[in-house]
C-alpha cells in the first residue's frame, strides 16, 4: 500500500520461515492471519526468499499445495519495485534489536535489504511480530536512525494513520488548504459538508501553525471522539476529555441556545441531510474554529471558519 508518502512492507519473519517453522502449523497459520491485512507489500529480499519456497515447498502435511500456491501469488503480486535512494538504517543498531521467532536467521538481515530498497519519498510501516523486537529502546535512540522514518507496527507503536498525519506536515507547503485533498486519508472517520472547506480563507494566523493545529484537533476528533461522547453524556466531563488531548472544545452557550437564527448558522449540509454542527473545537481562544457533531460512530464536519455569530 501506498498512500500519501507510506509505503506498508511485511517483515521479513512472516514470509520466510527457520527450515523447522517451515514444516509448523504456527507458522503458515500466522501468514494466511496477516495476508488478510491492510495491504502490506514485500520488498525485494522477501521475494528472494519466496521464491525459494517456491522452489522447495513445505510438506503438504502443513499446508495443502493449493493453499501454498495461492499464498505465494497473493504475495508476489505485492511486490514493491525498488528504487534509490532507499532507507538505509544503521545494521548496529537495529540487528541487535531483532531476534527472528519462526523466520529465518537471516530475516534481520533481509529486514534491512527490503528497507533499502523502498524508495525513500516514503516512509515505511513495517508489519511485524512483536515478540522479535528484543530491545526496541536501543532503534529509534539514534538521530540517523529516526531519519530514516522507519515505523513497526506494534501495539502502542505510532498507527499508520499518526505516521500518515506526520508525513503531511513533514512534506506540506504550510497551506491549510493542502488538508482537504488529503482529508479522506488523514481523518478517514470524520464525514465532511458540503461546505466544510468553504470558509478556510478566513482563519486568521500564520498558515504554518494553522495546518498544524488543523491536523492536530481534527485528528483528535477522528480518533477520540466517539468514544468520548460514548463514555459519558455530560457535556463538562466530554470537554474536560478532549482537553487531555490538548484540544479545547465546547457547545454553544445559553444564550446563542436560545436564538433560532444563530443556532441556525450551525447547520451544514451532508449529501443533502441538515445536520447541526454546535460543538466546536477552538485553534486558538477567540478565533478559529471547527464545527462539528458527533452522532453514534461518526463524526460530522459542519464547518471550519473564523467564528460564527453568538449572542
Ligand atoms: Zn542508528
Amino acid at each position: 500500500m501506498t498512500t500519501l508518502g507510506l509505503e506498508y512492507i511485511f517483515d521479513p519473519e512472516l514470509i520466510v520461515p527457520s527450515e523447522t517453522a517451515k514444516s509448523s502449523i504456527a507458522f503458515w497459520a500466522r501468514l494466511w492471519r496477516r495476508v488478510e491485512d491492510r495491504q502490506p507489500r514485500l520488498g525485494a529480499a522477501s521475494l528472494e526468499g519466496l521464491l525459494e519456497l517456491w522452489e522447495d515447498p513445505p510438506s503438504h502435511e502443513v499446508i495443502a499445495p493449493a493453499d501454498f500456491q495461492k499464498l505465494i501469488g497473493r504475495l508476489a503480486s505485492r511486490a514493491i519495485e525498488r528504487g534509490s535512494p532507499g532507507h538505509v538504517v544503521c545494521a548496529a543498531h537495529w540487528l541487535p534489536a531483532y531476534k527472528p521467532s519462526l523466520g529465518h536467521e537471516e530475516n534481520p538481515a533481509r529486514l534491512l535489504r527490503d528497507l533499502s530498497g523502498v524508495p525513500f519519498g516514503n516512509a515505511v510501516f513495517v508489519s511485524t511480530v512483536e515478540e522479535c523486537w528484543t530491545d526496541l529502546d536501543a532503534v529509534p535512540s539514534c538521530q540517523a536512525c529516526v531519519g530514516q522514518r522507519v515505523y513497526l507496527d506494534l501495539p502502542g507503536g505510532p498507527t499508520a494513520v499518526n505516521i500518515m498525519r506526520a508525513e503531511f506536515l513533514r512534506t506540506s507547503h504550510g497551506d491549510p488548504k493542502e488538508i482537504s485533498n488529503a482529508a479522506l486519508v488523514l481523518f478517514p472517520h470524520l464525514v465532511f459538508s458540503d461546505v466544510a472547506w468553504v470558509g478556510l480563507s478566513t482563519l486568521t494566523g500564520d498558515k504554518r501553525e494553522l495546518t498544524v493545529s488543523l491536523v492536530r484537533d481534527l485528528g483528535v476528533l477522528n480518533d477520540h471522539a466517539c468514544a468520548i461522547w460514548e463514555q459519558t453524556v455530560q457535556n463538562h466531563e466530554r470537554i474536560q476529555l478532549m482537553k487531555t488531548f490538548d484540544v479545547v472544545a465546547s457547545p454553544e452557550g445559553t444564550k446563542t441556545h436560545r436564538s433560532p437564527r444563530l443556532m441556525s448558522q450551525r447547520d451544514s449540509l451532508f449529501s443533502g441531510v441538515s445536520r447541526r454542527c454546535e460543538w466546536h473545537t477552538k485553534l486558538s481562544p477567540s478565533i478559529n474554529r471547527i464545527h462539528f457533531a458527533v452522532e453514534g460512530r461518526i463524526v460530522y464536519i459542519g464547518k471550519i471558519v473564523d467564528h460564527l455569530d453568538t449572542a
